[in-house]
């Protein structure tokens, strides 16, 4: 067999140099030598006058989203794009009727959208080592193409009158009472704005000022590849895991002898070009986790067994990866007026899938809305923005399963137990049936059906309690239960909403738009926009 690098070097695209990158990123936050965060964002106290435009959006893979969602609204939007605004080749997987808000918004045709799904495919397989395996129909079964897609939603932009700015990196911003004035390393003079969108990802310099570079709590890393001479089926594996714990292959190239045991999973699906197969895996950021390397070294010795075909017959098309950082303290509020951070840059993403089109998709109305009420009302002070990007409790619970699914560097488990605790909680949740399963695998947890998802774990295995306990230790249980709490407060506030609505819906402007946001917490939070989504009930508010 040849080696990782020659094998890398092989790939259309040579990813190899980018891996290395990404994994000098990787070795910075668990050595915790993260360069101090340039400062971007400056305030002053002088007037600026009258902003050209209302938004100006920074980063355009989910900009546009919004930026043609805003411009629809006949807002005056530009969008600045540090290269070409173009998706990447490898599909988003999410759920049909979470597409439809494209269409409802009237940002896409119905022809354009049904183009966009490069594939489609059922059911998919959910399978823990040593335990049972469940099958679900219509969940994440679609892949989008993204060229595809951005090229559209930038056409309709165009159309809509936003202006695209590419190849205009952001380099700073000045807040001023009145407005942004924005510089880039191509625009002269700098642009002004009433109020800037930050879309520019997990990367942003608006992100890393404000955690005053704060190293995540914990990463979920993911490698894989889109590849030919596999079958590429008509089902797919949304999480399967082959194995107990064991140690990640450690040492490809770099000579590396400490050791990290780590619960890998493998994700699975026919795409457009072949079959995409993913590794993945939960890490806290101990100098002893695994490099991107490492794991695509284990992806490499395993994908044969896992896809049951032999390695010479694969020809990888394309090589994935990612690293994705989660904080606790997520969705990110910014501390300035005039700014408002969406998709991966706000971190209201779930920590579990990491599926930051699927979460930008759900959102993406409760923005549009937002957006338009806090620059009709002028309401863009800080306070006002943060209503925005709410708390929400069915995120923040989401950390402990992260952290149950994941070995720190010190903890010596029982192998099997993720794969029991999965095992038992997927057990559960389909005898429970789909209104528990389904919202919980596009990532929106509810109240009432994690609770009977709980109670039934402790009756059917009652001594993996304690050991979960152990595993995720007592504060990270402190903090969930009071996650939980308000979770089901968040529940029972959302039932309320009819009637405030008609009530709010008589106060000045301002207040009503502050209870518009209170109520839209309530609603995501708690995850009750989850079976009116894609109708846009949700927010269907004159
Ligand atoms: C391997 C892999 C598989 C994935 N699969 C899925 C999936 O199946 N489903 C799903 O929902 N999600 C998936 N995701 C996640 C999804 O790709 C991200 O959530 C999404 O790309 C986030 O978009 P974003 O615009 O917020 O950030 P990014 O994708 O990071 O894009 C940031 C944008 O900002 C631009 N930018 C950056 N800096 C500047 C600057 N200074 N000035 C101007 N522009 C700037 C960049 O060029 C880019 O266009 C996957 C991710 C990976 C890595």
């Amino acid at each position: 067999m040849q080696t990782l690098t020659d094998w890398l070097s092989s790939i259309p695209g040579h990813p190899l140099p980018q891996l290395r990158a990404a994994d000098q990123r990787w070795k910075a936050w668990r050595s915790q030598s993260l360069p101090s965060p340039n400062p971007v964002v400056t305030t002053s106290l002088e007037s600026l006058g009258t902003p050209d435009w209302d938004v100006v959006i920074c980063g355009g893979t989910l900009g546009i989203l919004l930026g043609a969602a805003l411009a629809k609204q006949g807002w005056r939007v530009a969008l600045l794009e540090r290269g070409e605004l173009r998706g990447r080749q490898q599909e988003w997987n999410t759920s049909r009727h979470e597409l439809q808000v494209l269409v409802e918004l009237d940002l896409l045709t119905p022809d354009q959208l049904e183009t966009a799904i490069a594939s489609e495919f059922n059911p998919n397989r959910i399978a823990f080592a040593g335990g049972a395996e469940f099958w679900v129909k219509d969940v994440l079964n679609v892949g989008v193409s993204p060229v595809y897609l951005l090229d559209c939603l930038k056409q309709r932009f165009l159309a809509l009158g936003g202006q695209l700015l590419e190849h205009h990196p952001f380099e700073r911003v000045v807040i001023h009472p009145d407005g942004a004035c924005l510089w880039t390393g191509q625009q002269q003079p700098a642009l002004t704005t009433r109020l800037m969108i930050d879309a520019m990802g997990h990367g942003s310099p608006l992100v890393a000022q404000a955690r005053s570079g704060q190293q995540p709590e914990a990463v979920c890393l993911v490698v894989g590849t889109c590849a030919q001479g596999i079958p590429a089926g008509t089902t797919g594996d949304l999480m399967v895991s082959l194995s107990p714990i064991e140690q990640v292959a450690h040492g490809s190239g770099h000579g590396s002898s400490h050791e990290q045991r780590n619960q890998c999973f493998w994700e699975a699906f026919p795409a457009k070009d072949g079959r995409t197969t993913y590794l993945f895996t939960y890490a806290d950021l101990s100098p002893a986790q695994p490099s991107l390397e490492d794991l695509f070294e284990q992806y490499r010795q395993q994908l044969p067994a896992y896809q049951g075909v032999d390695f010479s017959a694969i020809q990888a098309q394309r090589a994935m990866f990612g690293l994705f950082p989660s904080y606790r303290h997520s969705p990110l509020v910014l501390p300035w007026a005039r700014t408002l951070a969406v998709g991966d840059s706000s971190g209201s993403q779930s920590p579990l899938s990491f599926g930051g089109f699927g979460a930008m998709l759900r959102h993406l109305h409760r923005l549009q809305v937002g957006v338009q009420d806090a620059l009709k009302a002028d309401s863009l002070s800080q306070a006002d923005l943060a209503l925005l990007q709410p708390y929400q409790p069915n995120l923040s619970v989401t950390w402990l399963f992260q952290r149950a699914m994941s070995v720190r560097a010190h903890q010596s488990l029982d192998p099997n137990q993720i794969n029991l605790l999965l095992s038992t909680v997927f057990g559960a949740m389909q005898d429970l049936g789909d209104p528990v399963l389904r919202p919980f695998l596009q990532d929106v947890v509810q109240f009432s059906p994690l609770y009977q998802t709980l109670l039934q774990v402790s009756l059917r295995s009652p001594g993996l309690i304690p050991k979960i306990l152990q595993q995720v230790g007592p504060l990270a249980l402190l903090d969930w239960m009071g996650h939980f709490a308000a979770l089901g407060a968040y529940s029972a506030l959302s039932q309320t909403q009819p009637i405030l609505q008609v009530w709010s819906d008589r106060l000045p402007q301002t207040q009503r738009d502050r209870w518009r946001r209170r109520m839209d917490a309530w609603t995501y939070g708690s995850g009750a926009d989850f079976s009116t989504a894609w109708s846009g009930k949700a927010l269907d508010r004159p």
